[in-house]
């Protein structure tokens, strides 16, 4: 028996439909660059494979969030891209800048604090320093305040021997194209932009893609749609889907009318009931909170999920399969053609992005499209 007849769960992972996703949205751009979001591990999807599947197709700029991803990710592309760049969205913390210029990160500088750091750091080294500066225009996260903006902008020196490449912000509402808050952080963006003569901006992240020729200025930032995230919210998804999640039935069995399934007893049975249970829990970012709302699909038929999410199994109602439609060994499908990403974070009442950083790691993780 082979490791896969024994992996409870298989999560089989399409770099080539992450491809057909990059050109999608590159295609939509009209010639600004496309770079790639591959914090979190690539969304949970594995950062290496995605970023060395997107490098042959031509994507030479990555965002991360944190220097040690960015370390990860500069030493898994020596080979492949060395030239590539690598900004990292979490800014620039005391003490770090050797590391930023030892493995050629670029930090994103989101506070006046920073870029006063790299600004000593040009000094040191007697070299310009290259840096995205970050203005916020409405997150209230990172970012400097249009007051900070203005003051580096005028006040001579702030911004000595940094070249700035890209002067970026990020929306809140992207996927909510109707939301008047998209026009207001444009309007600052672009007010907060012309501070800065000349240098190119970054603003849309995958939603902000699809809301216009407006929001797109030199440079855009998907994450979220290049793993097959719908981008927005009311509307049906372009994007191509990435992930296909396998559970495997353990056991199947007929429980009598009364009785209940798993924890809490939240589930009871009206009529006599057949249940598959699947090694898949919450230990494996199944969430807790897909109890008696999440379903699956098995040999074409979509079933509910009864009972609560257990650490390592969880349960379905078969009853109308065929008996022989069900048995200890197969697999069924959690994420899948019929049954994407988006559809599990609806039933879970959340949003795809958590579903797919949450997947932990006891799946055997199968990757096609890789070079
Ligand atoms: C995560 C992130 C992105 C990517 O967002 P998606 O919605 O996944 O496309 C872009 N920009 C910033 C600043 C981010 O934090």
């Amino acid at each position: 028996m082979g490791t896969s007849d024994a992996a409870a769960a298989i999560l089989t992972i399409d770099l080539d439909a992450i491809a057909a996703n990059y050109r999608l949205l590159r295609d939509r751009l009209g010639g600004a660059v496309c770079a790639a979001v591959v914090k979190a591990d690539g969304y949970g999807l594995g950062a290496v494979p995605v970023a060395r599947r997107l490098v042959r197709e031509g994507c030479d700029t990555f965002f991360v969030a944190q220097p040690g991803e960015g370390i990860a990710l500069r030493a898994a592309l020596t080979d492949a891209a060395p030239a590539c760049t690598i900004y990292v969205l979490n800014g620039l913390m005391p003490g770090t800048a050797d590391l930023y210029l030892e493995h050629g990160l670029i930090p994103v500088l989101n506070h006046p604090e920073e870029a006063e750091r790299w600004t000593r750091a040009a000094r040191d080294r007697g070299d310009a320093l290259p840096a995205i500066l970050h203005v916020d225009t409405g997150m209230s996260r990172l970012g400097c305040t249009p007051a900070d903006a203005e003051a580096l902008a005028t006040i001579p020196d702030r911004l000595a021997g940094i070249d700035l490449r890209y002067v970026m912000s990020h929306l809140a509402c992207a996927d909510d194209p109707g939301n008047a808050k998209n026009r207001e952080q444009l309007d600052l963006f672009r007010r907060l932009r012309n501070l800065f003569p000349g240098t190119r901006g970054s603003f849309a992240n995958s939603s902000g893609i699809f809301l216009g020729a407006d929001y797109r200025f030199d440079m855009a930032r998907p994450g979220a749609a290049l793993y097959g995230v719908r981008p927005l919210r009311n509307e049906s998804n372009p994007m191509n889907q990435v992930v296909h999640l396998q559970g495997r039935i353990l056991q199947c069995r007929f429980i009598d009318r009364g009785q209940s399934v798993g924890y809490g007893a939240s589930h009871l049975v009206a009529a006599r009931t057949r249940i598959a249970t699947v090694g898949v829990g919450y230990a494996d970012g199944y969430l807790r909170s897909l109890g008696n709302r999440a379903s699956a699909v098995i040999g074409g038929v979509r079933v509910p999920m009864v009972g609560r999410v257990s650490m390592d199994l969880i349960t379905f109602d078969v009853t109308d399969l065929p008996e022989d439609g069900c048995r200890a060994g197969d697999l069924v499908d959690l994420i899948g053609p019929d049954h994407g990403i988006d559809d599990l974070a609806d039933e879970a009442g959340t949003i795809g992005y958590e579903i797919l950083t949450s997947f932990g790691a006891r799946y055997e993780r199968r990757y096609l499209g890789t070079d």
